[in-house]
């Protein structure tokens, strides 16, 4: 088989609706290891352009299928909701400071492999001050700490049911089994200087997979609270980390990791009171984003589908306006970039973990979900590569002027 690229444009009929298109573009990845590069006609869903690896006629006509078929299932599970942008403001035509692939450049940002990025002095320190900023507002609003693991099993992650709705996201974590042979045969392999497989163990050589890296800070939550009453109208708690989600070939830059830093706030309490809060954090939220000079708007989504079931979820998110994401103006194909998720789970997470209110009900919960990394990188496009220069009024929010 020759690597070689070839381009084929699949005609869609009827044409894919506008609401799918952009998850569907990034979706059509995990359908084969073969395509390098996608994309949707976003104007009117007409047809799918793939980038195909050394592929063959045959394996052409198998590929087409299968992609026809998930693009069909997806339609087919899913109700075409459009979003609705429920708040926009700032100067979008202000235009950029920097392109990702400038900020990519800076001698302060350094890649460790695709999808792993580490900051230099400056800008960990910038990241520092964004935290803490985060930190700030979570105090504000009423919210305690918590200190979470970054792996979860898949036994909590099933109780979550998480698995079925995105399993294309997960990656496992495994160790070698008890067995003095296979590790002293590694050990023995690695002292050789496998460079070229870079040290991959065989898969025999490994346990079972029973936990996997966390996507997002707030499954950990809701064990914390597993069998209790609350004792107020709302419960608040904040905790932030490395979270992990395998983006496939959708990976870039600052704003795609596969390792990323997420900062939560979660909430817990009857549905009205999640509600109000919801609300009430969406508000204080954009007066941030204002004070650090980003222009942005806040508009209905839905997570991210690969599997029917998790279409059939977008669809209730989108319907239910479960998901507002804030996004950013930003140098990319879509234009934007989802900094900041509202959501709110209704009772499902707290049926699952026997959560209730203070009057005895099955609790609701919602959070709040912050991509720092993204942040980050949005201040550095809008703003520039110079933190010296940025406005100093973003440069004050952050407290940085000392
Ligand atoms: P979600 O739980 O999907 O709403 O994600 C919460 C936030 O995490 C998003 O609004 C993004 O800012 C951030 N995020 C999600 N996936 C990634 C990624 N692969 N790389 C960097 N940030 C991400
Ligand atoms: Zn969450």
């Amino acid at each position: 088989v020759s690597a070689t690229l070839r381009s084929e444009r699949i005609a869609l009929d009827p044409p894919l609706p506008a609401a799918l298109r952009r998850d569907v573009e990034q979706g059509v990845y995990y359908c084969s290891d073969l395509i390098a590069d996608a994309r949707v006609d976003r104007a009117a869903g007409a047809w799918i352009e793939l980038d195909l690896l050394g592929v063959s006629d045959a394996e052409l006509s198998d590929l087409t299928r299968v992609v026809r078929d998930w693009v069909e299932r997806t339609v087919a599970s899913s109700l075409a909701y459009e979003d609705t942008i429920a708040r926009e403001w700032g100067r979008p035509e202000a235009g950029f400071r920097a392109t990702p692939e400038q900020v990519l450049a800076s001698a302060d940002l350094h890649s460790m492999g695709e999808g792993l990025v580490a900051y230099g002095p400056r800008l960990a320190s910038v990241f520092g001050a964004l935290r803490e900023l985060w930190d700030r507002l979570a105090a504000e609003v009423g919210a305690t700490p918590l200190v979470l693991p970054a792996v979860a099993t898949l036994e909590h992650m099933q109780r979550c049911d998480f698995l079925r709705q995105f399993p294309q996201l997960l990656s496992f974590v495994t160790h070698f089994r008890e067995d003095f042979g296979v590790i002293d045969r590694y050990a023995e392999a690695c002292r050789r200087g496998d460079t070229e497989s870079a040290c991959a163990p065989p898969a025999q050589d490994m346990s079972s997979f029973r936990r996997m890296l966390r996507p997002a800070i707030c499954y950990h939550v809701y064990p914390c609270f597993e069998g209790e009453q609350l004792a107020g109208d709302l419960r608040l708690v904040h905790a932030w980390g490395d979270c992990f989600r395998y983006e496939s070939r959708n990976t870039t830059g600052l704003d795609r990791l596969f390792d990323f830093r997420m900062y939560e706030v979660v909430a817990l309490g009857s549905a009205d009171a999640v509600h109000r809060w919801r609300s009430g954090m969406m508000e204080r939220v954009v007066e941030r984003f204002e004070a650090l000079g980003l222009p942005g708007r806040l508009k209905t989504s839905n997570d991210p589908f690969f599997v029917s079931g998790s279409v059939l979820k977008s669809t209730f998110q989108r319907a239910h306006d479960l998901k507002y994401e804030l996004e950013v103006p930003f140098p990319n194909r879509e234009g934007h970039l989802a900094v900041a998720s509202f959501n709110e789970h209704q009772d499902f997470f707290a049926s699952r973990f026997g959560i209730t209110t203070r009057d005895g009900e099955v609790a609701s919960s919602g959070c709040s979900a912050f991509g720092l990394d993204r942040i980050l990188a949005a201040l550095l496009v809008h703003h520039g590569t110079d933190v010296n220069a940025w406005p100093a009024p973003t440069r004050q929010t952050l407290g940085l002027n000392t």
